[in-house]
């Protein structure tokens, strides 16, 4: 547990035990950053500031797929292997950041390739994107010994600096990368301190820095590695790999708890008296919403409903958004092979359900609509085989389909009646949902 002399190069008067950001987002840019995360919220624009701020925090906590390598803080990094580079392991760049087969674009390539040749082209794109090129900036700096790495927004307004202490394994995919870092405005500059510098705009930074610092909360507070600087302005924290968001996780930050307009879970909230679906922290909500509710509203109230029986799959491939290299999501589908029903999240209000036409489906061979909802609470399946009900919602899809090629897909609403049944609004339809 040796400290390190404090260096020269970097001397602040005071240690900060919590860093506050430079420069916070203004709600547009949280928004924006939401969607091109993939989170769609159908009533955003009136979540309050602070809830939607909360969001992307925990929608970079899900990036990082935090749950899986801290399930239960603190992360106690003497309790992993120093990550050594050797022959026959996987290299830090192949493994720090994880992707899904849906991405086939250029940043795939790019660390598959190893190369930075297109840094800069991946520093402009999206907000993930940018996480992920900078991640692998500081995984290929560490193999060519650097340790010091910056970026900074054009004009310098405002540095992230983060000194790499050492690597520990969590697994063999899995790396930890133990940091400090500081994240200052220009009055502090300090020139020459970076190896490895890389442009990020002040919104970019915003986004590193809050993993850092939500990191920073989970890691043993008596933890002292060696190389650590103390009294200089760094806290300690964290970096392990990032990722596009699991289906499950999507669903799970798209949904609103509480009141559906403005996230109120603190009150007595009411129903809507006429489809009893949803209910209101206040008249104004409901008066707000009612554009979004309307139809939900009448297709609960006076929609056309079919009954259908449900069974779970033997196994579903999702391959195309499975997160590669991230364990958990690769093996989610033992939970499928049991025979107890799924968990009812949604009680007995209505929610929305994707249904996708497979006429073939791989397991059975036999033509099958495979049926979930957004958060992933349950995957089933509802064939053709003694079910009658098959043919009048498989010819819904077919004829309302929303995708030009590829397997029919609807959306709609549906409620659960029984631990295998499900009653569906085939008709009307809610408007496609960003999901
Ligand atoms: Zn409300
Ligand atoms: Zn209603």
């Amino acid at each position: 547990m040796a400290r390190a002399q404090i260096s020269p190069l970097i001397h602040d008067a005071h240690l900060h035990s919590e860093q506050t950001m430079p420069f916070s987002l203004k709600r547009h840019e949280v928004v924006e950053y939401l969607t091109l995360l993939g989170i769609d919220l159908p009533a955003r624009a009136q979540l309050t500031d602070e809830k939607l701020d909360k969001r992307l925090s925990l929608v970079l906590d899900s990036c990082q797929y935090i749950s899986r390598v801290v399930p239960n803080p603190p992360l106690i990094p003497t309790m992993y292997p120093t990550w050594i580079d050797a022959p026959g392991n996987k290299l830090l760049n192949e493994v720090i950041c994880r992707t899904n087969p849906n991405e086939a674009d250029f940043l795939g390539q790019l660390w598959k390739q190893g190369i930075m040749m297109d840094i800069t082209t991946a520093l402009r794109t999206t907000p993930l994107n940018h996480l992920r090129a900078m991640l692998l900036l500081i995984a290929l700096g560490v193999q060519r010994g650097s340790t010091r790495f910056a970026c900074a927004d054009e004009a310098k307004t405002s540095t992230l600096r983060i000194k790499v202490l050492e690597v520990r394994k969590f697994d063999s995919s899995t790396p930890i990368f133990i940091v400090q870092y500081q994240h200052y405005e220009r009055s502090k500059f300090y020139p020459g301190w970076a190896q490895n510098m890389a442009g990020a705009t002040l919104q970019q930074q915003n986004l590193l820095a809050r993993i850092l610092r939500r990191n920073s909360k989970r890691i043993e507070p008596t933890y002292r590695p060696d190389g650590l600087e103390v009294g200089n302005g760094f806290d300690l924290s964290f970096l392990i790999p990032i990722g596009p968001l699991t289906l499950k996780d999507r669903g799970k930050h798209s949904t609103i708890e509480g009141c559906p307009n403005c996230g109120e879970t603190a009150v007595d909230l009411k129903k809507c008296a006429r489809c009893l679906g949803v209910s209101y922290c206040s008249r104004e909500c409901q008066k707000n919403h009612w554009k979004a509710h309307r139809l939900l509203c009448q297709s609960v109230s006076s929609g056309t409903w079919q009954e259908v029986v449900v069974r779970r799959p033997k196994m579903i491939h999702f391959s195309s958004s499975t997160i590669v290299g991230n364990p958990e999501d690769e093996l989610g589908l033992d939970e499928h092979l049991k025979t107890t029903p799924p968990e009812n999240i949604h009680g007995a209000e209505p929610f929305l359900l994707k249904l996708v036409l497979k006429l073939d489906d791989e397991d059975d061979r036999i033509p099958c609509i495979l049926l979930y909802d957004r958060q992933q609470s349950f995957r089933l399946i509802l064939d053709s085989e003694e079910n009658e009900a098959f043919e009048v919602v498989s010819k819904v899809v077919e004829q309302k389909t929303e995708r030009a090629t590829g397997y029919p897909t609807i959306h709609c609403w549906a409620k659960r009646t029984a631990d295998w049944a499900l009653r569906l609004c085939l008709d009307p339809l809610p408007e496609q949902p960003n999901w």
